[in-house]
């Protein structure tokens, strides 16, 4: 069964809705009324804005944008309604549509010229090219920006492109490197990730060669085994303070890459604790839990980790990323 109410509060933005209203209603605590024009006019264009109908009143607490609230009502009136509304950005302008009919459009940004929405709209598409070739990963990816309209591909698609290798000496010049090659290769707009452990006391390795830290082809076990080795005389905790840390690249063909990062904070232990996750998560004491992540579940790890923080930041901006050339 559906819920009654539906709640979005994050950042600068918060907005309740609440179902069963005689009448559509609607309202914005503290700013202007005129903020919500648009809102109404997209509900009206979504056959939401008819007495009579299955109604709801919405409270916009605050906004920072219009396409964060579309997003939220899109998403409740797909639940709500069994509706199979989509919200795409599109070369500056944001659109609704339903099973391949559009039903509303707006201009997303200030200004937007014609050859912007038609002459190159080949350009980008609306496909992404995730730099891996791991299903698990592009399962992540996939789900998170289907919700923007975009089409996830991985590089089981793309057979006959060369490994790139990972020469950088930073997370970023290496997720740069995997983004923008593979983008210039493919004409294809293209994200890359890179990631790893970065220990204070050891200067910030393994770092970059956070996967070969015990040698080209070492297992996780060997290479927590050395970590544990390289501290093994520091027995305060406090001083074996580390970060997990990501980079995310979005490049495509002549554009400035988008570049977010993230990181997540904690100390490693003293030994290995917990199943769960990979590579060092047995050894990372999450903040000041006391616990691994490795004994986190996967769901509590994404909400936290330093991958899940990255990810979040990546879809605050890549809409306004990808609409302005
Ligand atoms: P990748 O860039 O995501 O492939 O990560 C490179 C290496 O960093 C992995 O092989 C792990 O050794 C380490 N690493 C990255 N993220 C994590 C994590 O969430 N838990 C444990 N180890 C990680």
């Amino acid at each position: 069964m559906s819920k009654d109410i539906y709640e979005y509060k994050a950042g600068e933005d918060w907005y309740i809705a609440k179902w069963g209203s005689a009448s559509p209603m609607i309202y914005h605590l503290g700013a202007g009324e005129e903020k919500l024009t648009g809102i109404r006019d997209c509900l009206a264009s979504l056959s939401m804005m008819t007495e009579g109908q299955p109604s709801f009143e919405l409270v916009v607490v605050k906004k920072s944008s219009d396409e964060k609230l579309l997003q939220f009502l899109v998403e409740m009136l797909n639940e709500h309604l069994g509706r199979t509304l989509k919200l795409t950005y599109f070369k500056g302008l944001i659109l609704i549509s339903e099973e391949n009919r559009v039903l509303w459009t707006q201009v997303a940004k200030e200004e937007l010229k014609l050859s912007e929405v038609l002459g190159q709209a080949h350009v980008l598409g609306e496909t992404l090219l995730i730099a891996t070739r791991n299903e698990g990963k592009t399962k992540e990816f996939r789900a998170l920006f289907e919700r923007l309209g975009v089409k996830v591909e991985n590089l089981n698609d793309y057979p006959d492109l060369p490994e790139v290798a990972e020469t950088g000496m930073t997370f970023e010049e290496n997720a740069r490197l995997k983004a923008e090659t593979i983008a210039r290769l493919t004409g294809q707009m293209v994200l890359a990730d890179d990631s790893g452990l970065k220990v204070d006391l050891l200067g910030g390795l393994p770092g970059v060669w956070s996967s070969r830290f015990a040698g080209p082809d070492a297992s996780d076990e060997e290479n927590n085994r050395k970590l544990l080795h390289e501290l093994a005389v520091i027995a305060d905790l406090k001083k074996r303070s580390a970060q997990f840390h990501t980079t995310l690249v979005v490049a495509a063909p002549e554009r400035e890459s988008l570049v977010v990062s993230a990181d997540w904070t904690g100390y490693i232990g003293f030994q290995p604790q917990g199943e769960n996750g990979f590579g060092y998560d047995p050894l990372f004491l999450v903040g000041e839990t006391g616990k691994t992540a490795a004994e986190l579940t996967a769901a509590e790890k994404n909400q936290q980790s330093h991958r899940g923080q990255a990810v979040k930041k990546l879809m605050e901006v890549f809409p306004r990323w990808q609409t302005t050339l």
